[in-house]
């Protein structure tokens, strides 16, 4: 069976809402991405997971065209707000765990992951950047945008959805993959 259709058919059996498979080069990196996370974000420079500690957009995208294919998928939560914030991330855990069951399979099937998903890595209480190595590399997703990739570029390319209303949340992964 086709890789593509045998991964299609794993995931399918998932609350997934839209997916894509797509080629690690097409994906657009760039600085600008770098440049909101330093401005706007307060996990930047707090995280394993986050910028600088990923290295610079060109060596996030040297890594990421070390792989020969890539999945990008979108989950949906219901909220009764899409403003109030702190309801909008008690629903990211749901999405991480399903991105979690996603690469565990992709690595049982023999493949090398790079996965990228949503948010600063909160595995640990207190993340141990910068005085101890990460506890937990191989759980451990940075977020798309650390990369320098901009996700709603990539929900343009492949047609799928970026804002459902007020009361639903979308939350995206991608995960680069190889054969070991
Ligand atoms: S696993 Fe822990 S140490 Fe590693 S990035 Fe996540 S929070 Fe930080």
């Amino acid at each position: 069976m086709d890789a593509h259709k045998k991964i299609e058919e794993y995931i399918t059996q998932y609350p997934i809402y839209q997916y894509a498979f797509l080629s690690p080069e097409e994906v657009e990196f760039s600085d600008r991405v770098r440049t909101i996370c330093k401005k706007e974000c307060s996990r930047y420079g707090n995280s394993w997971s986050c910028p600088p500690a990923v290295g610079t957009v060109e060596q996030c995208r040297s890594k990421c065209l070390e792989y020969t294919d890539a999945l990008f998928f979108s989950s949906v939560a219901e909220v009764d707000d899409i403003m109030n914030m702190s309801a909008v991330l008690k629903t990211r855990k749901e999405h991480e765990e399903l991105t979690g069951q996603i690469e565990n399979y992709l690595r049982e099937e023999g493949y090398f992951c790079l996965t990228l998903s949503t948010e600063s890595c909160d595995l640990c209480e207190k993340c141990a950047y910068p005085k101890h190595p990460c506890s937990h590399p191989d759980q451990m997703h940075p977020c798309i945008e650390s990369h320098g990739i901009l996700v709603t570029d990539l929900v343009e390319k492949h047609c799928m959805d970026y804002y459902m209303g007020e009361k639903y949340v979308l939350w995206y992964t991608l995960i680069f993959f190889r054969r070991v």
